[in-house]
């Protein structure tokens, strides 16, 4: 766990060359312009970057969840918004690999692991975001088919997606009311309404889903009536995991620009490296990202094992993404006046780290979690 062994370092070498060949050209101005790339997302498919621990038989790389944070990672750091577009597109294959049925997997887990459809996944809503159990989005049975209605918000890839995993009330009030749906993005009823202008993950697009009488065959529930909270919350357990490997792979590319620059950039004639309130800083710096990896490969270790992971993957995301916070900040500060304009990627870091603290539950809920975690274990 603490060393990765020779495949786990080929594979990241691989990601790392393309990500620098294949991403890199057109980062700076997909997020000054707002543009995502599907032809981006297919080429990472064919490499099968997007399938890393779907299994074989399902078009996957049949690898663990440690091989696809560090995947992640080596994405991160050249581009956070397909990081996240690879942690996104792989929900779906989380929900339908664990609770899917086998015609629903055959259907669509090759497909999401090829890249050739791009997976999203819609629980948030405009009024029920942290307390998603509140959601309003209702699925009302007719005959052997759902009728879908209400709103989505924030949705990833809105608008591109192919399919989105999407939760709705088909019971009363509360979390046990919420069933979650295979939506297909071509369904009659389904429209699109504001791409979001956001500060960063600006190559990422972030829509609204309108569904007015979206009618779905039955067949497209996943799970029981009832079970979909259950089945998103599942899914967020492990997305979290690869949220935070993303915030390791944004961190470790901030550290290591405002290293470099660090020994190159002078004052009072020396490199300002020199001066240990600015090596502090970057010590200060690299241990707060190593920790943040240690805890984003235990709870891969974790979960590989079939073991219990939940708390440790919220500790992760809380840790990561914190760190990315406080990490692409500090790389601002190392580059000066410098590090505020667009000549360099660090203002982009930052931008693109703050919003890793508010996706797949904000910090704020990583502790809630924690703090329920920890109440269990105390509690005679
Ligand atoms: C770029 C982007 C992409 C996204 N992609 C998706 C997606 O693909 N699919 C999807 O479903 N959603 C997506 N989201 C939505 C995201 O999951 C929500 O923004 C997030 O869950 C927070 O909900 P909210 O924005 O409504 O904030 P709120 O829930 O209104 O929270 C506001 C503040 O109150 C705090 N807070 C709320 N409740 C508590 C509590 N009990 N204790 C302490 N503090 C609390 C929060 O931490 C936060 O600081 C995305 C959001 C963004 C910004």
């Amino acid at each position: 766990m603490f060393q990765l062994t020779e495949d786990q370092v080929d594979l990241a070498e691989a990601v790392a060359g393309f990500c620098r060949e294949t991403l890199a050209p057109t980062v700076e101005a997909d997020d000054e312009h707002q543009v995502f790339r599907p032809e981006l997302f297919r080429a990472m498919g064919e490499q099968g970057f997007l399938g890393v621990p779907t299994p074989e038989e399902h078009g996957g790389l049949g690898l663990g969840y440690f091989e696809y944070c560090v995947v992640l990672e080596e994405i991160a750091k050249v581009s956070a918004s397909y990081a996240v577009t690879v942690a996104v597109n792989g929900l779906p294959q989380v929900i339908l690999g664990q609770f899917g049925t086998e015609e629903q997997k055959a259907e669509w887990l090759p497909k999401l692991a090829a890249g050739e459809a791009l997976g999203a996944f819609a629980l948030s809503e405009p009024e029920s975001g942290s307390d998603a159990g509140a959601m309003k989005t209702t699925a009302e049975r007719r005959g052997d088919t759902y009728v879908l209605n209400g709103t989505k918000f924030w949705i990833t890839h809105g608008g591109v997606a192919d399919i989105y995993i999407c939760m709705a009330r088909t019971g009363g009030p509360g979390p046990k009311g919420v069933s979650a749906f295979i939506l297909p993005g071509d369904a009659t009823g389904l429209s699109f309404g504001k791409k979001e202008n956001k500060m960063g993950l600006r190559a990422s697009p972030t829509v609204e889903l309108v569904l007015d009488d979206v009618v779905i065959p039955a067949a497209n529930r996943i799970g029981e009536e009832g079970f979909g909270f259950n089945v998103a919350m599942a899914a967020l357990d492990s997305g979290r995991i690869t949220i935070a490997a993303s915030g390791v792979g944004l961190s470790q590319a901030a550290l290591d620009y405002a290293g470099v620059y660090a020994t190159e950039r002078k004052q009072f004639k020396k490199p300002i490296i020199d001066f240990q309130g600015v090596s502090f800083m970057l010590a200060d710096m690299a241990c707060k990202i190593e920790s943040s990896r240690l805890l984003v490969h235990k709870a891969a270790w974790l979960r590989d094992q079939g073991l219990p992971y939940a708390n440790i993957a919220a500790m992760a995301k809380c840790v990561a993404t914190d760190t990315a916070m406080s990490v692409t900040t500090d790389a601002v500060q190392v580059l000066g006046g410098y590090g505020y304009t667009k000549e360099h990627p660090v203002e982009r870091y930052m931008r693109d780290a703050k919003v890793m603290q508010i996706v797949e539950g904000t910090n704020q809920i990583q502790r809630l979690v924690i703090g329920r975690h920890l109440k269990r274990g105390w509690m005679r």
